[in-house]
């Protein structure tokens, strides 16, 4: 059975391994982290990035390459990619490590994006907040995610201290966008060039980072054959393989594109459970040439992030139809430690489910916008 080499050993590398296991293949796991909480369920290969011998000789121990993280430098990919097979391939993974290259893709391949200008200096930045008004978002081109990287400006005179804290980097000036809602497409593409996408999925943020999802996406599936026709040409331009995220802002009934993540995606985190076959597992099956399985939705599924630190698994624990996922990490601020899916057949159903687990973990900020949405679509 094939060995899968992961760069990255978090909770995704963790995730992907846990998938992997029962259909026999094997995983092996590089991180600069001697604790990389992937390594609880995986062997692991303690290395940077840029030590070339640490690779080689991981190299050597796999017979595929991917990715849990999208920041891996670009010219280690490709390194990689002249000892064996790397999937996504090193050209995917730079042009999504650059929102500038990103957003050029989105609208070459008809998705249209927030208005933006580039940033390479003060001066362009001043120009640019009067191209694109305010309020705004200044968003580092490079090593952004999860909201890191990126300065709000609300008035003329933020402009100042929003280059200082991005520290001069190349960035983008972006229009901010009262979005309606915020979805994401999940979906997989195989070495056959075979796509399969799950339902659409509606996502709230707290500080840029994904707070909760929910999976089908009430009222949103209307937009799916446009956003999967989106991804399917996002895919097939940068001849992808395996499973990513194209994460989409709804303005006015029409997508607007915000970025997209070459990986396995915290907002599909949900098909682990709520669906035929997870994420991870159609990554694996695509990065190894398999067929691709089932995305169909098993029911609604709610997924709710763990940041900071775990609430008491008990009271989630003692609801039917609730998973618990704990990465094994130790708390941090704003670190993503866990997650939990509650699954339901209906919206009422989950509606309950969603109060009452909100209730006893005093986290009922977080439910309450689910809930929203789902009472919502039930008087629509
Ligand atoms: P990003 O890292 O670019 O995905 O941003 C993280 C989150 O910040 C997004 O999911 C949105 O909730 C919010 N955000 C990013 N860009 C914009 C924008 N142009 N307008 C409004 N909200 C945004």
């Amino acid at each position: 059975m094939p060995t899968i080499g992961i760069l990255g050993g978090g909770q995704l590398a963790r995730m992907l391994a846990l998938a992997g296991a029962p259909l026999g293949l094997r995983f092996l796991v590089v991180d600069s982290a001697a604790d990389a909480c992937a390594g609880q369920v995986a062997p692991l290969v303690q290395a940077d990035w840029c030590d070339f011998d640490a690779l080689a000789g991981f190299a050597q121990r796999i017979d595929v390459a991917t990715f849990d993280f999208e920041n891996v430098p670009a010219d280690t990919a490709r390194w990689l990619s002249e000892r064996t097979r790397v999937f996504p391939n090193p050209r995917a993974l730079a042009t999504s490590q650059d929102r500038l290259a990103e957003k050029t893709l989105f609208q070459r391949i008809g998705l249209a994006t927030p208005p933006f200008a580039v940033v390479d200096s003060r001066d362009d930045l001043q120009r640019a907040v009067a191209q694109v008004g305010l309020p705004a978002i200044l968003k580092t081109r490079r090593l952004g995610y999860d909201g890191k990287g990126q300065y709000r400006l609300r008035l003329p005179g933020d402009v100042d201290a929003a280059w200082q804290a991005l520290g001069g980097a190349p960035a983008i000036l972006e229009a901010f966008v009262p979005f309606e809602r915020e979805l994401s497409v999940v979906a997989v593409r195989g070495r056959d060039g075979e796509l399969r996408a799950y339902p659409l999925t509606r996502n709230w943020h707290t500080d840029g980072i994904l707070s909760a999802s929910l999976a089908p996406a009430p009222g949103s599936q209307a937009l799916l054959p446009v956003a999967l026709a989106h991804a399917r040409r996002l895919a097939e331009e940068l001849d992808y393989v395996g499973t990513f995220a194209l994460e989409l802002f709804v303005r006015d009934g029409q997508l607007l594109g915000n970025e997209m993540a070459p990986r396995v995606h915290n907002s599909g985190h949900w098909t682990i459970e709520g669906a035929a076959a997870s994420q991870f597992e159609n990554h694996v099956r695509a990065v190894c040439g398999l067929p691709l399985g089932d995305t169909a939705a098993l029911g609604l599924s709610v997924m709710l992030n763990w940041i900071g630190e775990l609430p008491p698994a008990q009271a989630v624990l003692a609801e039917p139809r609730a998973h618990w996922h704990d990465y094994g990490k130790s708390p941090r601020a704003g670190r993503k430690v866990g997650h939990a899916t509650l699954r339901a057949d209906s919206a009422p159903e989950m509606i309950e489910r969603l109060t009452r687990v909100g209730r006893a973990l005093g986290r009922e900020a977080q439910v309450a916008p689910v809930i929203e949405a789902l009472q919502a679509d039930a008087s629509a």
